[in-house]
């Protein structure tokens, strides 16, 4: 549930990324309105910051998990002398999967493929008490990465290289309380490279986060940021129950769709970038359905956009309480935990849904029809609502 961040230690503790588009404008009125933006759509590909730690940017660098083509993971099963499984390793393996591969197929309309080998032949027993690995005390670096090596350790069988070493205790094991991404490489105490991150699993994937928790994690070694903040305030602080990066439970936990894009899950072609001032049109399918366009982008500066997304009820947003035109800011300056995206509330005061005021945030026509971002001079207005998606202008001054 916290997020300990030692930016050169690379140890993510959780809760819980050109083609040159041109447009012509048509003007057939003294009115400068265009369908579809003007703007070269690199223009609003942020650059990542590297001196900010998972800096929310496109081109981040940090030995990432592949988020398109095939991530694959290898899963193995342990418990400890003082915690000793009563289940079966197949049983642990199908609470996690393939509902979770299932899940990034979906969120990334088949761009992701999560290939997880597992072996389920049986427990192996850690050299250590789950007691003493610390877990209540939180983890540092090297007692993450001790963890992990004791558990390749007793394994001590050859995994070939993968992308992400999943290390899964029994559900027994209540002192391995929660479940970390290592950010670093993965290598065994003799020096073999096995992975370029691991994901440990703890009780309150048992407990609390499900399957899903898995999802969160591996969106880590991505490279994805936590949403939620560092600093003890609501989970839901920044961004509500929007992605799952940030609540794992939340109401709404698809990814938004700028990191959908980041993370190749969507083109160019699906992204309207706006980087000048004027008044234009946009239509926007849910983030939800594949195919359509997702985003507009506005830029204000180098380092920070304005996003308008469509949310609906669809796919893995079924649960969603309030749906509508999701707006959220990003900055690529603001570090995983302090905010990098913000969910911007078109209902102040509603006392909100699902247990969160930023989980009906969205613009609809019957609801709060335009906002204004004042000290960015960019309004957005809802112009229509039909089967085939939502449209909306955007003036930016
Ligand atoms: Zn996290």
């Amino acid at each position: 549930m916290t997020g300990l961040i030692q930016p050169f230690r690379i140890s993510v503790w959780c809760l819980m990324l050109c083609a040159i588009t041109e447009w012509v404008m048509i003007s057939t009125s003294a009115i400068a309105t265009s369908h579809r933006p003007q703007t070269d759509i690199s223009a609003c590909k942020l650059a990542a910051n590297s001196d900010v730690y998972l800096s929310a940017g496109f081109g981040y660098e940090l030995n990432c998990a592949p988020s398109t083509g095939t991530l694959n993971a290898f899963m193995i099963f342990v418990d400890f002398d003082d915690e000793q499984a009563i289940e079966t390793p197949q049983s642990l393996h199908d609470f996690f999967l393939p509902a979770a591969a299932e899940w990034y197929a979906t969120s990334s309309y088949g761009a992701l493929t999560l290939n997880v080998t597992a072996d389920t032949s049986r427990f192996y027993r850690m050299p250590a008490t789950a007691a003493s690995y610390g877990w209540a005390r939180g983890l540092s670096y090297e007692t993450h990465e001790k963890y992990i090596q004791d558990a390749l350790d007793a394994y001590n069988q050859t995994i070939p290289p993968t992308d992400v070493l999943y290390v899964v205790p029994t559900a027994n094991a209540a002192a391995i309380s929660f479940s970390p991404t290592f950010m670093g490489d993965v290598q065994t105490r003799a020096g073999v490279y096995v992975a370029k991150k691991s994901v440990t699993f703890g009780l309150d994937a048992y407990k609390t986060w499900k399957y899903l928790v898995l999802n969160h994690e591996t969106g880590h070694t991505m490279c994805l940021p936590d949403y939620y903040p560092f600093n003890g305030s609501a989970t839901g602080l920044f961004i509500g129950g929007w992605d799952l990066m940030g609540l794992i439970s939340g109401p709404s936990p698809d990814y938004f769709a700028w990191d959908k894009w980041r993370l190749g899950w969507l083109s160019d072609e699906q992204i309207d970038c706006i980087a000048e001032t004027g008044s234009t049109t946009h239509m926007l399918t849910p983030l939800e359905q594949t195919g359509g366009s997702k985003a507009v982008v506005i830029k204000h500066n180098s380092t920070d956009v304005l996003v308008a997304e469509l949310r609906s009820t669809n796919g893995l947003d079924s649960a969603s309480c309030s749906t509508g035109v999701l707006l959220y800011t990003v900055s690529t300056i603001t570090a995983t935990g302090d905010g990098p995206v913000r969910v911007l509330d078109a209902t102040p005061g509603s006392n909100g849904c699902a247990g969160d005021e930023l989980n009906d945030a969205p613009l609809s026509l019957k609801g709060t029809n335009s906002y204004t971002v004042s000290e960015w001079g960019i309004k957005v207005t809802i112009v229509d609502e039909s089967s085939d998606g939502t449209e909306i202008r955007v003036d930016v001054s």
